[in-house]
Order: structure tokens, then sequence, then C-alpha cells
């Protein structure tokens, strides 16, 4: 397997860290704002405009659809060089690497073109509205409904933990159109425009900062049958599809490989590095990154020649999480109490290796995943 970027993914590579170096020259950092904070949340918006009229919003969807017809390696080095600065996209990745490709891959003409250029252009949120208070993990057991009347679906339930949906214009959500005992055989997909009469937003404060997290409250919400993506029932393929994108959507390995040399600097400032320990410790986080990178690399190769998306992705993900956290333990443990400090790397790192454990799918259960389908060990 080749590695290696082409030398036109190179040259977009050190033109888009030019144009990251000019554009956040004031030192923009997401973890000093914080996840659905109005400021992160503004700051995206016109941002993204800036990229959108680049091309670089989307540069790998198909032209037809607003894209630039580029391949997945041109978005992955985009991806990349985001995540290192703290995704100034915002919310807008979850738009351009899972939203819009699914919608892309299922959509009726009709839902292409209304909902697909307006994310090429920047000008809409959307967020995943997957979780409910009893179904996490266990997805399947979702209870919000989704019941046909006439042409109308209407929509009754709650979801959880939906990061940015104080500020989404739509909501890609799951609701369960059979009965509970069909389990993930009852559910599809609705494209929920979130300013529909019924739905409610309610602010949860939690560990990766102000307003990181809401609750969607769904009473009654009636919406077109347009708004149905793909078959009734069968969302639960779309879903699969869905969260393989999202797994490696967000390489937290590029971040965390930063984050490791800004702590070798703190460190050798303070007489640390020479110390045998620490820098087994380093070695030892520096791998897990470089490990998680690599893999990473094999799904984007996959994507890149147009294959299924393959359990790779669980493993890329488990292996995201390990370095994420030993870059995290690692900041705790030399940089002792200057690491509790709320917003110091310390501290950031900590938190976003609490989450990168949790979303998309909580490390216990890509660990399951693996050895289900990877060393086909027996379930029990
Ligand atoms: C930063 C962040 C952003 C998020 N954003 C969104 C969002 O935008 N939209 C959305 O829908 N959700 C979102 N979530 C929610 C996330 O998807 C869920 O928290 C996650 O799926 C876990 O579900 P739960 O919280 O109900 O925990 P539970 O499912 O109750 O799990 C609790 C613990 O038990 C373990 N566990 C459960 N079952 C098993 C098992 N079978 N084997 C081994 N261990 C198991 C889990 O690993 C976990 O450690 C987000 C979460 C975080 C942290």
């Amino acid at each position: 397997m080749e590695f290696a970027l082409s030398e036109a993914d190179t040259a977009f590579r050190s033109d888009l860290v030019g144009f990251l170096d000019r554009e956040l020259a004031d030192g923009w950092n997401r973890s000093e704002h914080g996840l659905g904070s109005a400021v992160y949340t503004d700051f995206s918006r016109d941002f993204v405009h800036t990229l959108a009229a680049k091309g670089w919003l989307t540069p790998h969807w198909p032209p037809e659809y607003g894209g630039g017809g580029q391949g997945a390696w041109q978005h992955f080095v985009l991806g990349e060089e985001m995540w290192k600065r703290g995704e100034p996209r915002g919310p807008q990745y979850m738009n351009v690497n899972w939203v819009g490709p699914s919608v892309i891959k299922y959509g009726t003409e009709e839902q292409k073109k209304e909902l697909l250029p307006p994310i090429t252009r920047g000008e809409v949120f959307w967020c995943q509205g997957f979780s409910e208070p009893e179904a996490g993990t266990d997805l399947a057991a979702l209870r919000t409904r989704a019941d046909r009347d006439g042409e109308d679906y209407v929509l009754n339930g709650q979801k959880i933990w939906t990061s940015y949906a104080n500020e989404a214009d739509y909501c890609f959500l799951l609701a369960r159109t059979g009965s509970v005992s069909d389990g993930r055989n009852g559910i599809s997909v609705f494209l929920l425009p979130l300013r529909t009469p019924g739905v409610e937003v309610r602010r949860i404060d939690g560990f990766v900062g102000e307003h990181s997290f809401n609750e969607l409250f769904l009473t009654d919400v009636r919406v077109p049958g347009n708004c149905l993506l793909g078959e009734e029932n069968k969302g639960w393929d779309i879903v699969r599809r869905t969260l393989a994108y999202e797994r490696v959507g967000a390489p937290r390995y590029a971040r965390a490989a930063l984050v490791l040399d800004g702590l070798a600097d703190w460190c050798r400032a303070a007489g640390l590095l020479t110390d045998p320990g620490v820098q087994e410790q380093f070695g030892n986080a520096r791998a897990l990154c470089e490990a998680a990178r690599v893999l990473v690399y094999r799904v984007i190769d996959e994507r890149a020649k147009a294959k299924e998306p393959s359990p790779m992705a669980y493993q890329a993900r488990a292996a995201m999480v390990q370095a994420e956290r030993a870059v995290g333990d690692l900041a705790l443990d030399v940089m002792g109490s200057e690491a509790l400090a709320e917003q110091s790397p310390g501290d950031a790192q900590f938190r976003n290796s609490l989450g990168a454990g949790i979303a998309a799918g909580s490390y216990e259960v890509q660990l399951n995943l693996i050895s289900r389908l990877i060393l086909k060990l027996p379930k029990e």
C-alpha cells in the first residue's frame, strides 16, 4: 500500500496551510471557546463562506451537486489540516463528511436539489439526532416515533446529546416507523427542518464546554413525506454507512500529535525531557498517533478506490481514541497542576480524549465490533 500523496494533493496541502495561516492568524482555537458556543459557531459560519468561495468546502462531491469532483485524499488532507486547527468549520464537518454524502447516495433528485446546494455554499448547519435517553450504545432501542398520516409523517419523542442543535437548521434524525420489536428493521431516517412547529431544543452544558449539547423534544411534529431519506424501515443501512464515515471524519491523531509537540517544548523548557520515563511516555504517545494515522489512511484508501466501508473504520477509530488518551495522560502526568487549569492544553486534551471515547460509538463498542467482525471471536 502506497500512502505518499500525489503531487497535486501535496500542492493542495501547501496552499491550504498558507490559507489557514492567514485566515486563522489571530490564534483561533476552538478549545478557548467550546463546542456549540456562540463565538465558535458565529466564527465558523463566516469561515465556511470563505472556504466555499474557494471550492474547499465540498471538493470531493460530484460537480453536479456543487462539488469540485476531487478525490477522497484531497478531502482528507482538508480534514487533517482543519482538525489540527481545532476544526474551524464547526458543525459543517458533519455536513460535508456524512450528511451530504448520505443524501447523495440515498436521496431523491428533489431532495438533492433542495438540500445539497446550501451545504456546498456553507449556508446551513445540520445536527445529528441519533441518541436517546435509553438508546445510546444500543441505538436500535430508540423510541422516537414517526407515524404516517396521509402524505405526512408525525414525529414524537426525545433526543439527547445533540451537538449544535441550538444553531442547526436541519437534523439528520432517526425515528421508529415500525414496532419496537422490529429492532433495527423498523427505523427510518428523516431530514427534519428544525424550525418545524413542535420542535423544542433545550440546552445541556457538558464537559466539552459551554453549550456543548442539547436535548430535542418532538411533539406532534408534522413533516411532509419527502422528509424521509431512502426507504421506510430501511434506515439502519444508511446509519451503518453514515457512522463508518463519521468514525474517521475527524482525524483526531493529527491534533493530538500537535499537542504532543507543544508538550515536548514545555518539558524541554522545564528540563524534563532528559528523564527516561518521560521519554518513554513521549515515544509511546507518538507511536500511537502514527499508528492511528496509518490505520485511518487505510480507510481513506478504501474510499479512494470506491470500496464499500469495511470494519477497518472501527480499528482506526479505536486507535485514534488510544492516541488521544495517551497524549491526555501524558499532559496530566508531566504538567501536574498546570494541566488542571480550565482550557489549558492539558485540560483541553483530556476533555478531547474523553469525548473521543464516547462520541460516534464508545471505545468499548469499537472493541466489540473489532472482536466480532475482524477477529471473528464468538459473542460470548
Ligand atoms: C462529544 C460528544 C458529542 C456527541 N454528539 C452527538 C450528536 O450530535 N448526536 C447524537 O445523537 N449523539 C451524540 N453524542 C452521544 C453519543 O453518541 C452517545 O453518548 C454514545 O453513543 C454512548 O451512549 P450513552 O451516552 O447512552 O452511553 P451508554 O450506551 O449508556 O454506555 C455507557 C457505557 O457503557 C458501555 N457499554 C454500553 N454497552 C456496552 C456493550 N454492549 N459492551 C461494552 N460496553 C458497553 C459504553 O461503552 C459506555 O462506556 C455525543 C457524545 C459526545 C461525547
